[in-house]
Order: C-alpha cells, then sequence, then structure tokens
C-alpha cells in the first residue's frame, strides 16, 4: 500500500476530491423544526422545554439516572470533579495522553493533575499502571488515599475514552473503590461506546460528555454531567444554573454558582442530533471496518476497538512505524487535501503541567510519536 492508495480510498469513500476534513458536523434531521420553534417560542436562551427534553432523552441513551446539560464539556469535567469533592491543593489522576481540556478542568480548582501511562490497546488509563503507582506511592489513611510523595490527597481518577476506544474502566473503577479514590470519567469522546455492554460515562460516580463540533453529536457547543446519584444530580443542576435558591420572586445564591448552563436553541439541536445518533454510529463505524481492512497487510496498524469494547470509532486512528514516517505520511496526506492530525502532545510535556508528578509513560511516548487521525466523519 502506498500513500497514494489512501488518498484515493479516502476520496472514494467521500466521493469527493475536494478537501476531507477529519470530523463534520451533519444536519439531516429536525435541527431546523425545532431550531424555529424556538426562536417562534421566544424561548432561545437558558430556559425552555429542549434542555429538559435533551437531559431526559440522553439519560435514558447511556442508561443514567440523570443527566444535567451544560454550555460545554469541559464546565461537564470542572463541575463533576467539583462534585467530586476535589478542592485546592488535592491531587487527581489522568492519563497525559488526552486532550488539554481534561487537565485544565482539574487546574480550575487549584487540584493537581498525576499522570499515569495508558494501556497499547485502548489508549486509555491502564489499570495495571494505574495500581503499580498507587502501590508504590500511596497509602489509604482514615478513608483517604494519600501519595506519600506529595502528602496531599489523591480525590479523583479521571480516565478518558481516547477517540471513543473505551479503556478497562470496569477494572479502574475497581481500583478506585479500593483506593478510596472517586471515578469521573471523560467521556467526551465516547458517547455511543459500550465496555461490556455498559454505556461509558456510567461506570464512575459522575461522567462528562462533549457536544462540540467536532463530536459524535453537536449542539454547536455543550456538554452534559452523567450520573445514578440523585443528590449529585441536584447538586450539578444547582450549581451550574448560579446556585440560586428556587422561589418565586427572591433572587438568592446560597453559594458561588457557576453559569454554565447550556441555552435552549443548543439544546433544540442537540435533541434533533440525538435522534439521528444511531445511523451516524452505524455509518463511522462501516467506515472503520473498511478501514480495518484497507490497512490488513500494510505497514500501518488500524487501532479497531478492544476486547469487551464497543467503539463509536469518532476519530480513527492508525500507528505508523516510527515519528519520521508519521511525519512523512502527515505532509503526504495533508499536502492531498486529506486531513490528518497526530495525537496529542502529551500533556505533562506542556508548560503548565511539566512540574506535576508522572509515573512511567513508556506507552504513552511511544503512541505518541506515532498515532495519527485520519478523516472519520459522517459519509452522507
Ligand atoms: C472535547 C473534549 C473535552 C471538552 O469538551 P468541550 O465541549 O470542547 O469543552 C474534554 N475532554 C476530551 C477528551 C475531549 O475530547
Amino acid at each position: 500500500m502506498s500513500y497514494k492508495d489512501l488518498v484515493e480510498f479516502i476520496q472514494e469513500k467521500y466521493q469527493t476530491k475536494e478537501f476531507i476534513a477529519l470530523h463534520e458536523p451533519v444536519f439531516s434531521g429536525n435541527e431546523k423544526k425545532y431550531l424555529n420553534d424556538c426562536i417562534d417560542s421566544t424561548f432561545v436562551s437558558s430556559i425552555g422545554k429542549y434542555v429538559d427534553q435533551f437531559e431526559k432523552n440522553i439519560a435514558e441513551y447511556v442508561g443514567a439516572k440523570y443527566a444535567v446539560a451544560t454550555v460545554n464539556g469541559t464546565s461537564a469535567l470542572h463541575v463533576s470533579l467539583l462534585l467530586a469533592d476535589v478542592k485546592m491543593d488535592d491531587e487527581v489522576i489522568t492519563q497525559p495522553l488526552t486532550f488539554i481540556a481534561t487537565c485544565n478542568a482539574i487546574s480550575y480548582i487549584g487540584a493537581k493533575p498525576i499522570f499515569v501511562d495508558v494501556d497499547l490497546d485502548t489508549l486509555g488509563l491502564s489499570p495495571q499502571a494505574l495500581r503499580k503507582f498507587l502501590e508504590t506511592y500511596c497509602q489509604v489513611i482514615d478513608d483517604k488515599c494519600i501519595n506519600k510523595t506529595t502528602g496531599k490527597i489523591i480525590k479523583a481518577c479521571v480516565p478518558m475514552h481516547t477517540f471513543g476506544h473505551p479503556c478497562k474502566i470496569d477494572q479502574i473503577a475497581d481500583i478506585c473503590n479500593e483506593w478510596k479514590i472517586v471515578l469521573v470519567e471523560d467521556a467526551a469522546e465516547s458517547l455511543g461506546s459500550y465496555y461490556k455492554d455498559k454505556h461509558t460515562g456510567t461506570f464512575g460516580t459522575l461522567g462528562a460528555i462533549s457536544f462540540n463540533g467536532n463530536k459524535i453529536i453537536t449542539s454547536g457547543g455543550g456538554g452534559c454531567i452523567i450520573t445514578d446519584d440523585e443528590e449529585l444530580a441536584y447538586k450539578a443542576k444547582y450549581i451550574t444554573t448560579t446556585a440560586k435558591v428556587p422561589h418565586k420572586w427572591e433572587y438568592v445564591h446560597d453559594m458561588i454558582g457557576y453559569n454554565y448552563r447550556m441555552p435552549n436553541l443548543n439544546a433544540a439541536l442537540l435533541v434533533a442530533q440525538l435522534e439521528k445518533i444511531d445511523t451516524y454510529l452505524e455509518n463511522k463505524r462501516e467506515l472503520a471496518s473498511m478501514y480495518d481492512n484497507f490497512f490488513q497487510n500494510s505497514d500501518i496498524q488500524f487501532i479497531s476497538e478492544s476486547e469487551n469494547a464497543k467503539s463509536n470509532y469518532w476519530l480513527n486512528a492508525i500507528i505508523l512505524k516510527d515519528e519520521k514516517n508519521r511525519n512523512e505520511f502527515l505532509e503526504f496526506t495533508n499536502n492531498k487535501g486529506i486531513m490528518t492530525r497526530p495525537i496529542w502532545r502529551l500533556v505533562n510535556k506542556l508548560d503548565m503541567f511539566k512540574k506535576c508528578q508522572y509515573a512511567d509513560l513508556s506507552n504513552s511516548e511511544w503512541l505518541e510519536e506515532r498515532v495519527v487521525n485520519i478523516p472519520s466523519g459522517v459519509r452522507t
């Protein structure tokens, strides 16, 4: 297989010789109808039936008891961490191979991330590496996980389901339980992805999903928090809507709240998008399977869903032989109008997070040099 073959393959699948993006939203359902309804009713802002409708529909879709819509996925993560009782100077374990938002959300609270390696097959947090880190550096005292190197409390763990591929989340959940750490899932990329038939984001105490323009379904910008805990769901709604004490006319707020609510306009778009998700997912899984076939017998490895996992294949990813090969590949494909992109620079290497603690990150480093995303949007 040559890179040229791949370019032609992708152009054929998308039936165009024009620029092909990594991911683009598709609006083929009731989007305009619901948006017009918002405008006609004047309910375009933070109150309206589509927000309630969406929260009900998404909770049902993922199999969680409650969902709270937010202004974006980052705010959903931020509030989930607050509800997990993460406070200033606490520590939160996550993976270095993630989008920056995971670590930004941790930092908004004044907490610090600790970086633990990922698995090569899932690209997500490795349960073995997590256990090893905890056994080497930590101790449970009075039901708290204490990091012996810093003396700080490790409050939460935030694994991320990279590109929609579920990590080994059941094992991670068990380890977190054992070590008295709250599990918050960054399921921003994994709507429609399941591990052992259970939707990602529902294994922990709280999960965060994103509906940014490049995600599986979009509200323009948006996110949501999912949980089975009634009290946490109530609190999530409360602090994302300025912590206003319910009253017919009084405006009283009893804590510092956030204006993180999703406007009705965005929720209207999202209700329509969610109605179509099954066809989008089917279309994407079909493309992934065609890629998988295409890369058989080539020296490029296509990343397919691992054991026990059903992936949404949000962004298809391949592994090149080495960094030099990767750069040649990026150069060639982007010059031909096929958008391809290397995986994120490891977060522990970025200036803001350089001083954070990290364990052995050999898998993350190996993947950082080799993984590239290729066009993955729904073919229309
Ligand atoms: C997209 C994304 C987010 C944040 O979502 P926004 O809606 O863009 O704020 C968080 N984490 C990961 C891993 C993401 O990919």
